[in-house]
């Protein structure tokens, strides 16, 4: 366990040089105030948790303090931004502090998300507001726990410095942990403005540092594109599956490492909806639940156009063929794992695929249906869930189905089943109002709520005493709550 000042640097991205990124300090913000900390974060840096409490841990996470041996930099990128090229995007208002090496022989990339204006913040004021730090802070961290690839959040601190949106409201920082920040916006930036060295200098950077088992392989750079295609097909398999709505899937926002990144007006679903669109401006709806599936695809063509230099178009396009079969195969054995199933029938895409649309034409609750499934597969039968549904006739005939194919199933006890059930269906997920409320206190300076749903949200899948109000349907303000897209 190590204090912070035992954290040791090794800036492998600062190295690569200016035209790469730019050298540029955080900027303070006032009266820094540590609103809620992961000691599961900081352990990945080996960080001893009682340096929370410290005050040199909110001072250093909010532009007051830095390690002498951390290089801060702006990273530069482009990107598709809702299907249109933006030729200048970059770090407008985070900052790769450096890559810490820990004792596991890892390296973790600390960005923070709000330090200040760098020469990539076009007419941004550098700052993040701190309901999106919070909100990103608390998806970060209950991704993992559910076992769907993610950034990590190590903190937030709030300050007293005024930033301006819709309103007045108050910056704050978000200390973001994940082995690399680079995105298929990084790669698209030198392709088109036509840099080769450099497009060359990265790549050759992401394989030796994140891909290093493709080197041995006879193509690096197509072992590495398919590698990321099959994470890709991995990630939003995971998604889908559990319901998660990114929102903003441009690819200045897609990592190269497939975790989940940038968080914006993400949302999880209450009720189930294959239309939802939970950025509001996004109003074609190109990123809605639905959309993110052919989207990916769409994004993994972006970063694959940018990879020609090293890649012939053939193979580009046979590595990008393989992301469907491979995001069907995921998405099928998730949900067969959630239904209880362990073995493979032909006819299981078509039992998941009319319980969705039961549950799309009767909005019922994703998370806690396919939570109270768990609890009712034996002889009980599915009779208590019925009265969420509208076509109880039409659910009725599911569940007969759903109940002769468990039948099949030579998978041990009922009780077995609901235990390997409850383990993959979570009982708490981060509802977008759950989050408001945590926010609206930690606004009035109570950080309580938010650190409270921090720590449901880490063990989602284990019923915990006194949290029952956490498992429950939202209200219906909570159903239809507009989340500000300005972050
Ligand atoms: P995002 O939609 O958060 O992924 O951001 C898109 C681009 O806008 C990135 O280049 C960000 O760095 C930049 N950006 C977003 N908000 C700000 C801000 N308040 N100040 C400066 N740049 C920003
Ligand atoms: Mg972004």
């Amino acid at each position: 366990m190590k204090a912070l000042d035992e954290l040791t640097f090794d800036n492998r991205f600062a190295r690569l040089g200016d035209a790469f990124s730019t050298s540029v300090l955080p900027e303070p913000i006032a009266d820094p105030r540590l609103v809620v900390a992961s000691t599961a974060a900081m352990a990945l840096l080996d960080l001893d948790p009682a340096q929370a409490e410290l005050p040199v841990f909110a001072e250093i996470f909010s532009g007051h303090k830095l390690w002498a041996s951390a290089d801060a930099r702006a990273m530069v990128y482009s990107g598709h931004q809702f299907g249109s090229y933006n030729p200048r995007l970059g770090d407008g208002r985070g900052l790769l502090l450096g890559e810490v090496y820990n004792d596991a022989g890892e390296h973790w990339d600390l960005h923070l998300k709000g330090a200040g204006q760098t020469p990539y913040s076009r007419m941004g004021d550098g700052r993040a507001v701190l309901r999106s730090s919070i909100r990103e802070f608390l998806a970060s961290e209950a991704l993992f726990a559910l076992g769907i690839p993610s950034s990590r959040a190590l903190c937030v601190v709030g300050s007293n410095t005024p930033v301006w949106r819709e309103k007045q409201e108050r910056a704050a920082m978000v200390m973001r942990v994940a082995p690399s920040h680079i995105r298929f916006g990084s790669f698209e930036y030198f392709f088109y403005t036509k840099q080769p060295d450099q497009l060359k200098i990265l790549g050759e950077h992401v394989l030796a540092m994140h891909f290093p088992e493709c080197l041995e392989q006879p193509e690096p750079y197509l072992a590495m594109f398919r590698e990321i295609v099959a994470r890709n097909a991995e990630l939003i398999a995971k998604w889908q599956a559990y319901g998660f709505c990114h929102g903003v899937m441009n690819t200045d926002n897609m990592s190269i490492l497939g975790i989940t990144f940038d968080f914006g007006p993400f949302a999880f679903l209450d009720d189930f909806d294959q239309n939802f669109v939970c950025n509001h401006s996004d109003h074609e709806g190109r990123y809605s639940f639905s959309n993110q599936v052919p989207i990916g695809q769409w994004n993994l063509s972006a970063l694959a156009q940018a990879l020609t230099p090293f890649i012939s178009v053939e193979a580009l396009r046979e590595a990008l063929g393989m992301f469907l079969p491979l995001y069907q195969a995921h998405y099928l054995d998730l949900m067969r794992r959630r239904l209880g199933l362990t073995t493979a029938e032909d006819d299981d895409a078509t039992l998941i695929e009319r319980l969705l649309k039961l549950m799309q034409n009767s909005g019922v609750d994703y998370t806690l249906f396919l939570r109270h499934l768990g609890n009712e597969t034996g002889a009980v039968s599915t009779a208590r869930l019925r009265d969420d549904f509208v076509d109880i006739k039409g659910f009725d005939t599911w569940a007969a189905d759903y109940q002769a194919r468990i039948a099949r199933e030579d998978d041990g006890s009922e009780e077995q089943r609901r235990t390997r059930m409850h383990a993959v269906n979570p009982l708490y997920i981060l509802r977008n109002y759950l989050a408001q409320k945590a926010i609206d206190a930690a606004e009035d300076g109570n950080y309580e709520e938010v650190r409270r749903l921090h720590k449901v949200l880490s063990n989602p899948f284990e019923e915990q005493p006194g949290m029952a109000s956490y498992a429950e349907r939202p209200p219906e303000w909570g159903k239809h709550l507009e989340i500000s897209c300005s972050s």
